[in-house]
């Protein structure tokens, strides 16, 4: 039985497992790097440790340093949670050569998925249908216009190693075939050391949805339903959802069918995702599989009732999955939006920085997974995820308007936020219609960039607002005759003053 857990990964997500941990009655220990020294996941932790400078490449993806921290506090086993080292099979390969068990899949299962290349052809292998395209990494141009001239235009060119939406490029003409090639490449070898590419066909009308798995180590896989991810901005995920609006019982059940069955084939155990991208027709194709936690797992604990980090803990200490497929449901509507530090108004450029104020919002059905505090610094060194804020109802409908209070109540002032941008999205008649896909937030960006969330009386609040300030002002400044300083009562000052005032 796991004792203790060491947590290799830091912020919203290190917490979130740690908690999970606390009601197990396992002990959690924190690694943290210079930039982190302050971090909430370092308070919560009930031992934490130093692991080095502030780049990940010298702390959280150092692998020497994590396994010795894990030595060092007698930790049995480690969480990666998701991003730096959890899809890393070398690392899980190590945990499990020092007899530290790795919560998650083993180093084969992580490889052979992690190369997109090879699990395509697996899926093939397993009857899992994918998405038109080659095999084999493509590392011509005549090469590529013969398979394009099989499939067609567009078509996505992409990394075997990508992740992140990086390393792709869609190609709808035939003379930028060569540009893309090379452009994909350069920035596949630059942010994973990997430049092999290979084509799909583009699907039109794309709709992303995934479908959570779990699997013990005894042959048991369930899935536990879809999550829709389609609002996205430059491929990556801004809002997820569950159930998907496109989602029909027949379609559920043979993707869910399907995701099983790539999961066999990955000879998968602990939590993982199965990506397809479906058409509007319902076509769907398997897109890749995320052999760990998702950034948006909490939707589907909401909808399904589980904890997926126990689920994790239980099949990595060897436990069979209690879990049975006829006994899952789903429960009502969830929506998840990730809340960044970033200027939507400035291109989404990063916002790090101190958070001046915080004040989360509260109340029926809304859970905030963060770690900023007032004070804290946002440090420039990591992805600049603030927290994520979920929301569940009986109702999509109801869930959308519960988001919406919940942004509207979620205030945080010293950096920028994507809270205005989120909140616009709420407002949205094809979000709030359910009949969006991946386009979706470019085909709508003068409209959410158009973001005045309580309308014109925003500014006359503003200006009211501005005047009660500068009069504070004026009145501490204001010395008395006899020397003294006038300590006003803002409220009555202002209220004498009023009938003179004219807005
Ligand atoms: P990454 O691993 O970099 O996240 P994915 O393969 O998961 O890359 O794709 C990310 C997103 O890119 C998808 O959610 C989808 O929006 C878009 N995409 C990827 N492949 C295709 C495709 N063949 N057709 C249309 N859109 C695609």
């Amino acid at each position: 039985m796991i004792k203790k857990v060491l947590v290799a990964n830091r912020g919203e997500i290190a917490i979130r497992v740690m908690r999970s941990c606390r009601e197990m009655g396992i002990q959690s220990v924190a690694v943290f790097s210079d930039a982190d020294r302050t971090s909430m996941h370092v308070r919560y932790a009930d031992k934490a440790y130093h692991i080095g400078a502030s780049p990940s490449s010298e702390s959280y993806l150092n692998i020497e340093k994590i396994i010795d921290v894990a030595r060092r506090s007698g930790a049995d086993a480690i969480h990666p949670g998701y991003g730096f080292l959890s899809e890393n099979a070398a690392f899980a390969d190590r945990c499990a050569a020092e007899g530290i068990i790795f919560i998650g899949p083993d180093g084969h299962s992580i490889s052979s998925m992690g190369d997109k290349i090879m699990a395509r052809k697996r899926m093939i292998e397993a009857g899992v249908p994918v998405v038109p395209g080659t095999t084999e990494p493509i590392t011509d141009e005549k090469e590529a216009i013969e398979v394009i001239h099989k499939i067609g235009l567009p078509v996505m060119i992409k990394a075997s190693a990508g992740g992140g939406g990086k390393g792709m490029r869609m190609v709808k003409d035939k003379n930028e075939i060569a540009a893309a090639i090379r452009g994909a490449r350069s920035e596949a070898k630059t942010a994973f050391g990997d430049d092999a590419v290979y084509i799909e066909k583009y699907i039109e009308s794309p709709h992303h949805i995934e479908f959570q798995i779990l699997a013990d180590k005894h042959g048991n896989v369930i899935h536990l339903f879809e999550r829709e991810c389609s609002v996205q901005r430059r491929h990556q995920k801004v809002i997820e959802e569950t159930p998907s609006p496109l989602m029909t019982e027949k379609l559920r059940n043979e993707m869910g069918q399907h995701a099983v069955a790539a999961a066999r084939a990955a000879n998968y155990h602990g939590a993982g995702t199965i990506e397809f991208i479906v058409d509007d027709s319902h076509n769907y194709y398997f897109l890749e599989m995320n052999t760990r936690l998702q950034v948006e797992h909490p939707i589907t604990e909401r909808v399904v009732g589980v904890d997926l980090v126990k689920e994790q803990i239980k099949i990595a200490q060897g436990e069979v999955l209690q879990l049975r497929q006829e006994d899952l449901r789903q429960d009502g509507h969830a929506i998840e939006c990730r809340i960044y530090a970033e200027d939507p108004t400035r291109n989404f450029m990063p916002s790090p920085g101190v958070v001046k104020h915080i004040s989360e919002p509260l109340g029926l059905g809304v859970r905030h997974d963060g770690y900023v505090y007032e004070g804290y610094e946002i440090p420039i060194h990591y992805d600049p995820l603030i927290s994520k804020l979920i929301v569940w109802s009986s109702t999509r409908q109801e869930a959308i308007e519960r988001m919406k209070r919940a942004l509207y109540a979620y205030k945080i002032t010293g950096v920028k936020t994507s809270i205005p941008f989120l909140a616009r999205i709420m407002d949205a008649e094809e979000f709030r219609g359910g009949n969006y896909n991946t386009h979706f937030i470019e085909n709508n960006m003068e409209f959410l960039m158009d973001n005045k969330p309580c309308g014109d009386i925003c500014e006359d609040i503003a200006l009211i607002a501005a005047y009660i300030h500068y009069n504070n002002k004026l009145d501490a400044v204001t010395p008395l005759k006899n020397g003294a300083t006038h300590t006003p009562n803002p409220w009555k000052e202002f209220g004498r003053r009023k009938e003179k005032t004219t807005f």
